[in-house]
């Protein structure tokens, strides 16, 4: 008789060792290989440019008829400036699958802007270091007084920030990405500030503020070995698995590179959220969004993450940390893939 736990190395998704025993172990052994398997993704970090509602509408329902055979289910859109945040709320009213942040970029801490954001039902704030880079600012703003009043109605709001800190050095083909993304042009307008820096006051920030969850994008573009130390410093720290944690078409881990990966998700279950950086938008090239988005699916799945965990970072903990509820998932065929 074959044994079905859940354990480290082999997990099963948990009707499997259910069926050990219910109508007195008649279907036991029945799909006695079914793997843990995410109830739903809730993808944290979309990025959508368009500017009108009948636009919008239209983008989000044709990433959803592709993607909802691929278990997404609601995506968080970043984006919202001050002259579109109404067509996000009006989108978000509309539609439970889009969710969506307000931006301020960093010569905007205009907290009334913030405010009238999370009235409309923003979930959460973006920000982005990148126009810092691109336009020569200063990247020590965000510890100026203005700022500083933005960062406490946040707080007050208990809202997440989803950052984008540091800016990758090198080529990156594995996922597409440019060499020296934003660096080309601090260069050339004479910035000094190395991603260290960048790194140095966004964590002065979170630990200023421990009641905001802040979200580094991309796992700050560091390793597992400076997240764990992060992790252990700064409790209101999260990352998203976005650019990094990902996998192409056909290939698979390497074993090493799982037990890694592994050991990091088990060990931070509650502070990883599911994020692709995927761009939304009325006839985007959809084969390449579409591989983008199953490149980091790809990923998690294989590392072969406990029922619970994985559970945790497809949904559960986006849900979590930007005070979203629970969903139901409609079945439209005989199987859900
Ligand atoms: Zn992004």
């Amino acid at each position: 008789m074959s044994e079905h736990k859940i354990d480290y190395d082999l997990p099963y998704s948990p009707d499997v060792a259910e069926r050990q025993t219910s109508d007195e172990g008649f279907s036991r052994g029945w799909g006695e290989h079914f793997q843990p398997n995410e109830a739903y993704w809730v993808d944290c970090h979309v990025h959508m440019r368009d500017k009108s509602t009948d636009v919008m509408a239209r983008a989000v329902g044709e990433y959803f008829e592709r993607l909802d055979a691929w278990r997404l289910r609601r995506v968080i859109a970043l984006d919202a400036r001050s002259f579109t945040v109404d067509a996000f709320a009006e989108t978000g009213k509309k539609d439970d699958r889009f969710c969506w942040c307000a931006w301020p970029r960093y010569h905007e801490p205009d907290a009334d802007f913030v405010d009238r954001a999370f009235q409309a039902g923003a979930c959460g704030l973006k920000l982005h270091n990148a126009h810092i880079l691109t336009e020569g600012g200063d990247y020590k703003v965000w510890l100026g007084k203005d700022w500083q009043r933005v960062f406490e109605r946040v707080a007050a709001q208990r809202k997440p920030i989803l950052w984008h800190v540091t800016q990758r050095l090198t080529d990156s083909p594995y996922t597409g990405g440019n060499r020296d993304s934003y660096w080309r042009e601090a260069r050339r307008n004479g910035l000094t500030c190395t991603n260290a820096d960048l790194l140095e006051v966004f964590l002065q920030v979170v630990k200023r503020y421990p009641d905001i969850p802040f979200i580094g994008a991309h796992q700050l573009h560091v390793g597992f070995d400076k997240l764990d130390e992060m992790f252990e410093r700064h409790p209101n720290l999260l990352t998203d698995t976005s650019c990094g944690f990902f996998v192409r078409w056909g290939d698979h881990l390497y074993d090493a590179d799982r037990r890694r990966a592994r050991q990091f998700f088990l060990r931070h279950s509650g502070r990883i959220l599911f994020g692709t950086d995927c761009g939304i938008g009325v006839e985007a090239t959809q084969e390449y969004v579409f591989q983008s988005f199953l490149g980091h699916v790809r990923y998690l799945r294989q590392l072969h993450l406990p029922h619970d965990v994985l559970q945790a970072v497809s949904h559960c903990n986006t849900e979590r940390t930007f005070g979203l509820p629970e969903l139901q998932v409609k079945r439209k065929g005989n199987v859900r893939p």
